[in-house]
């Protein structure tokens, strides 16, 4: 880190956090009712309010409260796999020696699911214009692999991908389409919320997330079967009967009525976090201007993001030199230049969290050895190789070179933000 970045500044007192829950009392009120009426299991008034409000604020006719965004997603994969294949025999997967594409710049959560159901995931690379999935290289695997009928699509950092030409390729091949809007929910393209574009789609309250319940996820559908069959699976699929009776693999994935308070106290407040969230990415925006960066891009004609995260882009020319190996990174400071390591350690000096992007699925040991393919067809280029000024063809591997995500806490003073862009001005000297 150069001798610069910290004179005069002191670190903050409380940590100013990546983005962290924020509790507005609404929340005890219905956590409250719950154990007062005595509903505190898998039943009750706030699992019905949240999934009602949810299919609203979206526009979906059914929404199924489950435990987490990650149990939604294998239930949607499950839905989709079992529409395109059949119901498996018990003991195998939904997707057994089946090809699923999926974005490659996500959460692993996004793609775990592919692999509970025995299925393969091939990873498509990502658009410089919102850092989702890139419909010329989703139309490029179809060449390559024409028998898939399923893509697992992302919503990265509240940001719509391109739903519309993601959608246009999928219909053009027959297939089905599970979105996560994990991060994303309240985010819109073209007027219509994230979590209207998949055939199933699902939505996350993790406590990182633009509201929470602690924990907690929706699946989405318009399909009433689909969601029937979505709630049965979640209580252990239990059959209409006296007694425990089942025809099919059960799962315990339903929401507690308890954490469903949660939520129903959070919704409320999603506008207000989106416009707090909008604010942080409108000061950065500013603050950086005159340095060799950008932010996470957005269509500004066509896309209102939910602004979840902030992050920002080194330009190719003021990338110092920077080594990651799989679980450590050595950075070179240079004047007039900086790298995501050197900026993540200062900021961490004054205790603000950032973190790097999320790491490729392609580049991690886990998934490394499946498909990807980029705009230009398949292939891997070197990974972690960031070539200057050059096009490596792999454009995920590339923002996870030069980008970082920077605090987004909605608690988040401006004067603590304006410190945090101070340090990250100082490493660019
Ligand atoms: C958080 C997240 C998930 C998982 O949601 P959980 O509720 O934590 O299980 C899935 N996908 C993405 C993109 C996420 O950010």
């Amino acid at each position: 880190m150069k001798n610069c970045v910290l004179d005069g500044i002191s670190p903050f007192p409380q940590k100013v956090w990546l983005s962290s829950p924020t509790m507005h009392g609404d929340e005890q009120k219905w956590v409250d009712e719950a154990i007062r009426t005595n509903w505190v299991s898998t039943v009750g008034a706030n699992l019905n309010e949240v999934e009602r409000l949810c299919a609203e604020k979206i526009g979906r006719r059914y929404a199924v409260a489950l435990s987490a965004g990650t149990a939604a997603l294998h239930l949607a994969v499950k839905l989709a796999a079992e529409r395109l294949y059949g119901q498996p025999k018990v003991g195998h997967g939904a997707l057994e020696g089946k090809k699923v594409f999926c974005s490659d710049m996500t959460f692993d959560a996004t793609v775990n699911p592919v692999a509970y159901e025995g299925g393969e995931a091939v990873f498509i690379d990502t658009e410089y214009d919102t850092w989702n999935m890139d419909p010329a290289a989703l139309e490029k695997a179809f060449e390559l692999y024409p028998d898939v009928k399923l893509v697992v699509v992302a919503h990265l950092y509240g940001t719509p991908g391109k739903a519309d030409e993601l959608r246009a390729v999928c219909d053009r091949h027959g297939a089905l389409i599970v979105e996560d809007a994990a991060e994303s929910f309240g985010a819109a393209y073209k007027g219509v919320q994230t979590g209207m574009f998949g055939d199933v789609s699902v939505i996350s309250f993790n406590g990182n997330k633009i509201i929470t319940g602690s924990s907690g996820g929706m699946l989405l559908t318009d399909c009433e079967a689909d969601a029937n069959r979505a709630r049965k699976w979640s209580t252990q699929s239990r059959e209409n009967a006296a007694w425990y009776q089942h025809e099919e693999l059960g799962y315990n994935y339903r929401m507690s009525n308890i954490i469903g308070g949660v939520v129903r106290g959070q919704l409320p407040y999603l506008d207000a976090h989106i416009a707090q969230k909008k604010a942080i990415y409108e000061r950065y925006k500013k603050g950086f201007e005159g340095l060799p960066v950008t932010m996470n891009p957005y269509d500004e004609a066509n896309s209102e993001p939910n602004f979840w995260l902030s992050c920002l882009l080194i330009g190719p020319e003021a990338m110092a030199p920077q080594e990651r190996g799989e679980k450590t990174a050595l950075y070179v400071s240079e004047p007039g230049k900086s790298s995501p390591t050197e900026i993540l350690e200062a900021i961490a000096a004054i205790n603000a969290e950032g973190r790097p992007i999320w790491k490729p699925m392609h580049m991690q040991p886990i998934y490394r050895m499946h498909g990807f393919v980029t705009k230009n067809g398949s292939g891997r280029a070197n990974s972690n190789a960031y070539i200057a000024g050059g096009d490596t063809g792999d454009v995920g591997a590339d923002i996870f070179a030069r980008g970082l995500c920077l605090p987004s806490d909605n608690k988040m003073t401006p004067e603590q933000q304006d410190l945090i862009i101070e340090v990250i001005r100082r490493c660019f000297r």
